[in-house]
């Protein structure tokens, strides 16, 4: 649930049309000031704002240079602009709207008008955020879904072809989850994976590490720029925080509590020619350690075996 209120900023070489403005949205909003492009810039990628009202005529940096630029840069590319412009030629609204601003302002302006519009996007903000949230995480463990996953080890591949870094990747899967189910109940078997998720999520250290469910009973750690002993470490440690969440296991053959396999693979020295290729070695090291009787990480170097 997102309470927090929404983040505004005020672009205007005017003094009283920001404080007009920002009197108009500071009961419900969190008001940002600029006075001119360069602090306009400056303030988004600080704050990344939700909406900005942006004046076109500016000194130095117009409005539509500083929208050119917002749009030029990944993190500010999304920020939804209204201009609020003294030009109301048609086809300086045109104009606008052709650069991506969401809407065009005419002055002087109309304070229900400007409320209105400026609840509209903010509105629209809030659905085009909650469909991506939906697009990329799982529904039940609240992790990265297999479609963020593959997104994200895409992209984490080519970096570290590019920078020569190591890329570790672990496949973590349930022991005996079917008996799981089959012995407590298929709403428990979620709780249990629930936990699982929420375990390893918390396991990991820095803020480009993912925990994604891959599947059923099955998650994937993307560890960019990590060898294969810190890769180590981290899945040593996750699997015992599992392993001290203690959950029965009855029905298991392995151990009287719920244990995860895992299989590893790392990308550095002569690692995997693809990304395919190395997830294949850590898919086929989850294989061996379920082969070698399960509860076990396996990871071995594709050289030397
Ligand atoms: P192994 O040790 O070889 O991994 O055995 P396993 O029983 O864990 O593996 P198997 O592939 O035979 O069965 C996977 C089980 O995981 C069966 C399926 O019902 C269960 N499962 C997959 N996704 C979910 C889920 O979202 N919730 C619950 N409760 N169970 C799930
Ligand atoms: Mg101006
Ligand atoms: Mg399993």
């Amino acid at each position: 649930m997102n309470v927090e209120p929404q983040k505004v900023l005020i672009a205007d070489d005017d003094v009283i049309n920001r404080q007009v403005l920002a009197e108009l949205l500071k009961p419900e909003y969190t008001v940002l000031l600029a006075k001119n492009g360069e602090q306009a810039l400056e303030r988004a990628t600080r704050h990344a704002p939700d909406l900005i009202l942006l004046d076109v005529m500016m000194p130095d940096l117009d409005g539509y240079e500083v929208l050119r630029r917002l749009r030029a840069d990944p993190q500010t590319e999304q920020i939804a602009v209204i201009f609020i412009s003294g030009l109301d030629r048609p086809e300086d609204e045109a104009n606008g709207l052709k650069l991506g601003a969401a809407d065009y302002i005419a002055k002087p302006f109309n304070a229900t008008v400007v409320m209105a519009r400026v609840a509209l996007h903010l509105q629209l903000v809030r659905q085009r955020r909650m469909l991506e949230r939906l697009a990329h995480v799982d529904g039940l463990t609240e992790l990265a879904n297999r479609r963020r996953f593959d997104e994200l080890y895409a992209q984490e591949w080519q970096r570290a072809q590019r920078n020569g870094w190591p890329l570790s990747l672990a496949l973590l899967d349930i022991d005996a989850f079917k008996q799981y189910n089959d012995c407590y109940g298929h709403p428990a078997g979620d709780r249990a994976l629930r936990a699982i998720a929420r375990t390893t999520a918390g396991g990991l250290r820095r803020p480009a590490d993912l925990a994604a469910r891959y599947g059923g009973e099955e998650l994937v750690l993307l560890l960019p720029d990590t060898d294969i002993v810190q890769a180590r470490h981290v899945v040593d440690e996750i699997c015992a925080a599992i392993a001290a969440l203690d959950m029965p296991h009855a029905a298991s053959q392995v151990a009287p509590v719920l244990t995860v396999s895992v299989g590893g693979a790392t990308l550095g020295g002569h690692g995997p020619e693809s990304a395919a290729e190395l997830f294949e070695a850590a898919d086929e090291h989850l294989y061996r350690a379920k082969q070698e009787g399960r509860n076990r990480v396996v990871w071995r170097n594709p050289v030397g075996g």
